[in-house]
């Protein structure tokens, strides 16, 4: 079921270890109608090593085993410093991680835009710097030689903490092919990832609409709610002279992202989407955390940890001084969190959204596939407190 033998798109995450591990570069990334980029081999420069299919994380997933007695560990973690929340994608876990880890002699890698809203992952030798990783990036960032610069720094005896999402570590951990004292690894619940090519589409269609070119953009932008409480469903966008601020309901993107319309092929057959953890450390929003402790002030961000080896319990002990942790119960984290349990669900219009987008502008491939609700049910959904619509989605779902 190899990608590079089968072809099925289902088998190939996008990592890039294939590519940085060839010996006489004979793979390059192609992008594909739907705008994932897979791996191509020119036969003619192929020696046959079989090293690109040794570090597939979607073949040799069960090389990759951490498991340790008595771990994971499941942690309540909040960061103590409001301004950190509040950049922050959810609980401020990845900048107390950084200022943990990183004292001296460091690369951090992580997930940035670049000028032109390119995702990519890059490194970082300053906390300071290290903090452009910081806010969720809905689209899947192109490593490119990412796991070839963290392997030198390794071998120069650097530390190197590493971030992304669990087949990127995954597929990190493969192409380097030993265990290296010096490296850490925090990876995070991930739901999928859209392409570079639709997201460029989505911001095409943002700067026409507004007249204006996008100087700034944020996903999980927190806003305080009708209902007095802070919510990171948002975008923040800085298009022309407008500033705008857009909930998943108004936001076409927002809209098809949590909705499953089109993340990359391979997100619903994720092979990492469950309690297994590949990394020190596995960061993720905490749902169901007011359930647990409903007097705690949890909506400026709070996220839930997994201490998967003994390593990230090391780091566990430094966490205590910027943010508040409490340890909960494995089973009731794992029960409330979809994707520690199951891929996420293809949306039933797939496949017409990526005939759609081609011709379609964006926000109209979008609600193609998933109409607007009816009129009344947007006005509810607007004036209603969030007490009143739960009472009437319990009647709703009581009455069948
Ligand atoms: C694509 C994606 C999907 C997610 N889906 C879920 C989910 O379904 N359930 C859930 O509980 N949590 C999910 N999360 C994780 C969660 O939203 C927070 O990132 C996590 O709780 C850490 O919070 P924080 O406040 O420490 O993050 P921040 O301080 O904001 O740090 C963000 C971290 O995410 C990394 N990152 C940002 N964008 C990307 C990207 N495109 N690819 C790889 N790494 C990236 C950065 O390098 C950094 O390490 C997702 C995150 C991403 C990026």
């Amino acid at each position: 079921m190899f990608y590079l033998d089968s072809k099925n798109e289902e088998m190939c995450c996008g990592c890039q270890a294939c590519e940085q591990v060839c010996p006489t570069d004979c793979i390059s990334m192609i992008e594909d109608k739907k705008g994932f980029t897979y791996p191509f081999k020119n036969e003619e420069k192929c020696i046959e090593c079989g090293l690109c299919e040794k570090v597939c994380p979607f073949v040799q997933k069960k090389k990759i085993d951490i498991s340790f007695n008595g771990l994971p560990k499941a942690y309540y973690a909040a960061n103590k410093n409001v301004d950190t929340l509040m950049a922050s994608a959810s609980g401020g876990v990845f900048t107390s991680v950084i200022d943990t880890y990183c004292k001296k002699d460091f690369a951090i890698f992580g997930v940035q835009y670049d000028d032109r809203f390119k995702v990519i992952h890059s490194y970082s030798g300053s906390i300071e710097e290290a903090k452009k990783y910081r806010k969720s990036k809905y689209v899947q960032s192109d490593i490119n030689n990412s796991f070839k610069q963290a392997e030198t720094f390794l071998k120069r005896r650097k530390k190197v903490l590493f971030t992304g999402t669990p087949c990127q570590v995954a597929g990190l951990r493969l192409f380097l092919r030993k265990e290296y004292e010096n490296l850490f690894c925090l990876d995070l619940v991930c739901h999928g990832v859209p392409s570079q090519n639709i997201f460029d589409k989505y911001m095409k269609y943002i700067e026409e609409k507004n007249k204006g070119k996008i100087s700034d953009f944020t996903f999980r932008h927190k806003v305080l709610d009708k209902n007095g409480k802070w919510n990171s469903r948002n975008v923040k966008i800085k298009a022309g002279e407008k500033e705008l601020v857009m909930n998943s309901n108004e936001d076409k993107y927002l809209k098809g992202y949590h909705s499953g319309l089109f993340y990359r092929p391979s997100c619903y057959n994720c092979q990492y989407a469950n309690s297994e953890r590949i990394s020190d450390i596995t960061m993720a929003d905490f749902w169901g955390v007011e359930k647990l402790y409903p007097e705690d002030d949890v909506h400026k961000g709070i996220s839930v940890i997994l201490v998967n080896t003994p390593k990230g319990q090391e780091i566990l002990k430094g966490l205590t001084e910027t943010m508040s942790l409490k340890e909960v119960d494995l089973d009731f984290v794992i029960k409330s969190n979809g994707q520690l349990n199951h891929p996420a669900k293809k949306h039933v219009k797939y496949e017409d959204f990526f005939k759609n987008i081609n011709s379609d502008r964006f926000d109209l491939a979008v609600d193609k596939c998933i109409p607007k609700p009816p009129l009344i049910k947007r006005i509810a959904s607007r004036i209603l407190p969030n007490e009143v619509k739960k009472s009437i989605k319990k009647i709703i779902k009581w009455r069948g």
